[in-house]
Parts: C-alpha cells; sequence; structure tokens
C-alpha cells in the first residue's frame, strides 16, 4: 500500500501525506496532513479554540522570558474568560475581520511586573494591548527598553516579528547584534536576512510608497491592456480604473516614491 483515501477530503494521497497513528490497524491516522491542519487552524479560530491559544501563548512566553507561569490552569482561564460579556463581542469583531490579527482577542497583563495570575489580566484585544504596550512605553510606565524588530527575506517578504533584537537572536540563532546593526541602517542584511526596527505603524512610509508603487505599476500595465485586450473581464476595469487613479492622484498629491 503506497497510497490511501483521506478519511476527512477523500482524496488518494501517498503514504507521506499522513502521520504515523500506532492505536490504528494499519498504523498511519485516517486524515490527511493538509486536513489534520486546516482542522486545527479553524479550531483555533473557534470561541474556545482562541482562549485555549492564548493561554498556550501564555505558558510559551512564560518560559521563553523565564518567568513563572501562569498560577491557573487552562480550565480556570476558560472560566474567567467566559464570565466577560464582553468577550462574544471581542471574538466576532474577530471574526468579522476576516480573522486579522489586529482584531484577535487577548489577554493583558495590567502589571507587566507582575506575572499571570487572574486579577492581573484584563480581557482586550491584540490591538489595544499592542497600543497600551507602546503607550505605557512612552508615559514611562513601562521602562522595558527593548525594541520590537521585524525579519524580512532578501526579497523583502516578511517573515516574523520579535519584541527585541534578544529574542529575535535567540529564535532563529542570528548574532543579536548584527541584527541590531542591520536594523539601524549599518548593514544592508544579517544572516541572510533583512531587519528591520518595528515602529509599532500599520506600515511605514517606505511600505506605503513601496505599496503605491507597486499598485500603480500594475494599474498601468493593467489599463494599457485593457484598451486592446476586450477579452478582460469587466471587474477587472473597474478595479483597474479605480487603483490607477487613486495611485495617480497620491503620486500627484505626496510624490511618494516618485
Ligand atoms: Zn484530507
Amino acid at each position: 500500500m503506497l497510497s490511501k483515501n483521506c478519511t476527512k477530503c477523500g482524496k488518494l494521497k501517498p503514504l507521506s501525506r499522513f502521520s504515523k497513528q500506532r492505536s490504528r490497524k494499519d498504523g498511519i491516522r485516517g486524515k490527511c496532513k493538509e486536513c489534520i491542519s486546516i482542522e486545527s487552524f479553524e479550531r483555533n479560530r473557534s470561541k474556545i479554540g482562541r482562549i485555549k491559544a492564548i493561554y498556550n501563548g501564555q505558558i510559551s512566553s512564560s518560559r521563553r522570558r523565564g518567568y513563572p507561569l501562569p498560577d491557573y490552569t487552562k480550565e480556570e482561564f476558560i472560566e474567567w474568560v467566559l464570565s466577560h460579556d464582553s468577550y462574544n463581542d471581542i471574538h466576532n469583531e474577530w471574526v468579522d475581520s476576516g480573522y486579522k490579527k489586529y482584531y484577535s482577542p487577548s489577554a493583558d497583563r495590567k502589571d507587566d511586573y507582575k506575572s499571570y495570575t487572574l486579577d492581573n489580566l484584563i480581557l482586550t484585544t491584540w490591538k489595544k494591548n499592542f497600543r497600551k504596550y507602546n503607550s505605557d512605553q512612552k508615559n514611562g510606565l513601562n521602562n522595558k527598553t527593548s525594541t520590537s524588530v521585524d525579519q524580512y527575506t532578501i526579497d523583502g517578504v516578511f517573515v516574523a516579528n520579535y519584541h527585541s533584537y534578544a529574542e529575535a537572536g535567540r529564535v532563529t540563532s542570528i548574532n543579536k547584534s548584527s541584527i541590531e546593526k542591520c536594523a539601524k541602517g549599518h548593514h544592508s542584511h544579517a544572516g541572510n536576512y533583512v531587519w528591520k526596527i518595528n515602529t509599532g505603524l500599520f506600515m511605514n512610509k517606505n511600505e506605503q510608497a513601496e505599496a503605491l508603487k507597486l499598485i500603480f505599476e500594475l494599474s498601468s500595465k493593467l489599463e494599457t491592456q485593457l484598451s486592446w485586450n476586450t477579452s478582460l473581464p469587466e471587474s477587472y476595469k473597474t478595479v483597474t480604473k479605480k487603483a490607477f487613479s487613486f495611485t495617480n492622484g497620491m503620486y500627484n498629491k505626496y510624490g511618494l516614491g516618485a
């Protein structure tokens, strides 16, 4: 037997696409790896699944930073979150956003210097958590001096964000001072990646200019095609015209990237 049908999607797949499972007769799981990963992805987005994911995050972040673990169990945490009526609204907002990280339900410590205890927690969203962290630093409530840093491939594809150079160094095994030198513009890259300081803004000015430039280039190219390629669907025409006139307007107004 070199392949079998997945019990979830029904597709015939090679055995390498299935994990092992001793308790089964053939020693191989019934569902394929892709179906398992889709299921866990969906589970993490459910009301309870998200709470469990927050809890797991607290455990791993405590371990990573060498802080005491939460003094409550997963079940106690689930009960605590569900006792807040606001959790429904927060979760719905996240669903409506198309599961943007920015809106994801989150639990924040009121006092960042105290460990994870239920009295020290507030239920919030990632967005507010992130903003609080930044404003606390500004107001001197949190004098941690770490700089949040973003990792990109040489081609400019975003890879990950780290809360400090030290964390970035630890996770990637790249020298943290090389990462810092790159983020500060002294080197073009470190460990085959490009590093940029994360300012907490949605996009920095260079990224905004780059995005506008790309939309502009794409829409100009499409616009030229539209004039002779009549088989392009109507929806292309509408969005091309919109994108073209928008980016054109932005260029005229701000001269971004020009
Ligand atoms: Zn499957």
